[in-house]
């Protein structure tokens, strides 16, 4: 049973009323006989399929025109599967790891045979995660099996945060969408690698990298986190080798002098039709054709949460040009915020000083 076009089912935040079992039960029907389910986790949409079904999997990198050198992160529905799938006998700080799961967290660990090496692109480590979504980790319970996952999005988008986002990318591409509702963290799980000598950020995330260092004392950042990769370079992570999260007009971010922000943005958009992502302080100072807020500089998570669907929200609008705002610094949240979006604007900032 794998359909011929995409079915798009409804299932609530708890995800335990009589309705909501039963799309979860059809859309893990689905999963067992190696087809597609998108499903809502609290991060971003994941596009899904069987981990230990190499045909199913092959089909996820198909549907989003994912490079093969890119491997993907397992979902599981409870922390102690990750002993099923990863190698973890010597791995300190692991325990204390698990112990915050659910989360929006990816370990990295040494993977088991079990895993298909079409998972981890070769490599001898694969990713793993526990979902705080209550329809996700109920999906993969039901499926019986763990459920290897990226973003929902077509290879290079912005990961979708809300099924209408998912359905502009997937629509015909996946068999079920399980339509959740917007994700609360809305930017993808913090990823880190227990391999290393030193635990090692690769993706900052909904954990952030203070909890992280109050956790298993010293963490190393990837110097990929902030700054843009020399060419050729290898990384630890090879999704940081992509371009990502780009709507479709250029970007540029500003930082540093709020002022002098704010005039070099109404000199560019006097001359052009131009969109801004600002915070809710600056958008009466901007003279933009479109200004989009994105919540108080007080509530970072706010951005966060918004940032994705605003990003794909400039597709629809007539400008040539769209300007963000950076935070103001990269400790909490800020961290994630700030990635993604030197992401989104191939690493083009313009700052100015006070
Ligand atoms: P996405 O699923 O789209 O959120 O992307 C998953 C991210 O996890 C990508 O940046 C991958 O490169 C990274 N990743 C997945 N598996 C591994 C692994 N075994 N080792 C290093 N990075 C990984
Ligand atoms: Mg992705």
């Amino acid at each position: 049973m794998i359909l011929e076009k995409t079915k798009v089912l409804k299932v609530s935040k708890s995800a335990d009323t009589k309705e909501d079992l039963q799309n979860l039960y059809f859309a893990a029907e689905i999963i067992k006989k190696g087809g597609l389910v998108v499903f809502p986790t609290e991060t971003v949409y994941g596009l899904g399929a069987n981990a230990l079904d190499e045909k199913a999997v092959r089909k996820i990198y198909e549907a989003k025109g994912r490079p093969q050198n890119n491997p993907l992160i397992i979902h599981l529905s409870k922390s102690d599967d990750i002993d099923l799938y990863c190698e973890t006998g010597k791995i300190e700080g692991l325990d204390a790891l698990k112990a915050l799961m659910p989360a929006p967290l990816t370990v990295i660990l040494p993977a088991k045979p079990v895993i298909p090496s079409v998972i981890t692109a070769g490599l001898p480590n694969v990713a793993a995660r526990v979902p705080m979504s209550a329809a996700a980790r109920k999906l993969i319970e039901l499926s019986g099996v763990p459920i290897a996952a990226p973003s929902a999005n077509l290879s290079g988008k912005p990961s979708p945060t809300c099924a209408k986002h998912v359905l502009e990318d997937m629509d015909g591409r996946a068999d079920v969408i399980i339509d959740g509702g917007d994700c609360e963290v809305g930017v993808e799980s913090t990823i880190i690698t227990l391999c290393e000598e030193v635990p090692t950020l690769l993706r900052p995330g909904g954990i952030t990298f203070e909890k992280l260092c109050s956790i298993l004392g010293e963490v190393h950042m990837s110097h990929a986190v902030l700054e843009s990769l020399k060419p050729g370079e290898q990384v630890l992570s090879p999704g940081m080798m992509y371009r990502h999260y780009a709507p479709e007009r250029p970007v540029e971010l500003v930082k540093g002098n709020r002022m002098k922000c704010v005039d070099y943005i109404n000199t560019r958009s006097s001359k052009e039709d131009c969109a801004v992502i600002c915070y809710d302080e600056q958008a009466p100072l901007l003279k933009c054709k479109y200004v989009l807020t994105a919540g108080s500089e007080k509530d970072n998570q706010a951005y966060a949460s918004k940032l994705f669907s605003m990003l794909r929200d400039t597709n629809s609008l007539d400008v040539s040009y769209i300007f963000a705002f950076l935070p103001v610094d990269t400790t909490g949240i800020s961290l994630a915020i700030y990635n993604r979006l030197l992401r989104a604007a191939g690493f083009n900032v313009k700052t100015f000083d006070d």
